[in-house]
């Protein structure tokens, strides 16, 4: 039985270092998403200012259309009053160059407001694509690292994938089976040693009659947290610090 144990014990051992390894590898998934958010939001914002600007366009040529209309409207004014004789008409046509005149003011200067909002949504749109043209060389020390990372725990994990399913061979068929559907089960450690009868995870005191057999070497299964546990014939006197 203490054959079974040592083997139990080192598969464990190996499963925690799997377990660690996979973690390492879980945790460079954020550092990824980071560098792929950062992409995103740059292409975003080209698409953002392109969208800005195409608006802003379609509104300057409006305010232009505009601008054209009352220009030709304030030079046919003009071009009556030269031809108007009397001074009553004169007055009239006089009234409308101004009244043109005013419109064409107005709407110039909103087409010369649109122009400088044109001209800063297209610096805006110029540095966005700056920032797309220069985030993936910018990125690249970064992926890099990742990738080097990644490449170096999976290449651990093979190893130790192969160290453990040669250890898994090691045990017995039915107590292998106990030891995965606990470690399935709790997504870590799956044996522990008693602490004078008492179950080494959770505390729970062994039945009397269960004692003898756990003393002589038998692995057994908790029964209040259902782990396995074993006597360690080497510490069970010495680790009593309860
Ligand atoms: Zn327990």
């Amino acid at each position: 039985m203490n054959d079974q144990l040592d083997a139990l014990l080192a598969l464990q051992t190996a499963d925690d270092g799997i377990q660690a390894l996979e973690g390492r590898l879980a945790a460079l998934a954020p550092r990824l998403g980071r560098l792929d958010a950062e992409r995103q939001a740059a292409d975003k914002a080209v698409a953002s200012a392109q969208a800005a600007l195409e608006r802003e366009s379609e509104r300057h040529a409006h305010l232009s259309e505009r601008a054209g209309e009352f220009r030709r409207m304030n030079e046919r004014a003009v071009g009556q009053l030269d031809m108007v004789r009397k001074a009553r008409d004169a007055s009239a046509a006089g009234a409308q160059v101004d009244v043109t005149r005013r419109a064409l003011a107005d709407a110039e200067s909103e087409l010369h407001a649109a122009g400088q909002r044109l001209a800063t949504l297209q610096s805006t749109l110029d540095s966005a694509q700056q920032r797309t043209g220069s985030i993936d060389a910018e990125q690249a020390p970064a992926r890099d690292e990742l990738r080097v990372e990644r490449e170096g725990i999976d290449r651990e994990l093979a190893d130790a994938r192969a160290a453990r399913a040669s250890l898994a061979r090691a045990v017995e068929p039915r107590l292998l089976m106990k030891y995965e559907r606990v470690r399935g089960r709790r997504h870590g450690p799956a044996v522990f040693p008693l602490h004078h009868f008492t179950c080494g995870n959770c505390d729970t005191a062994i039945p009397t009659q269960r004692r003898a057999g756990m003393a002589a070497g038998n692995i057994e299964v908790c029964e209040s947290c259902g782990v396995l546990l074993y006597a360690a014939p080497a510490t069970a006197n010495a680790s009593g610090a309860h």
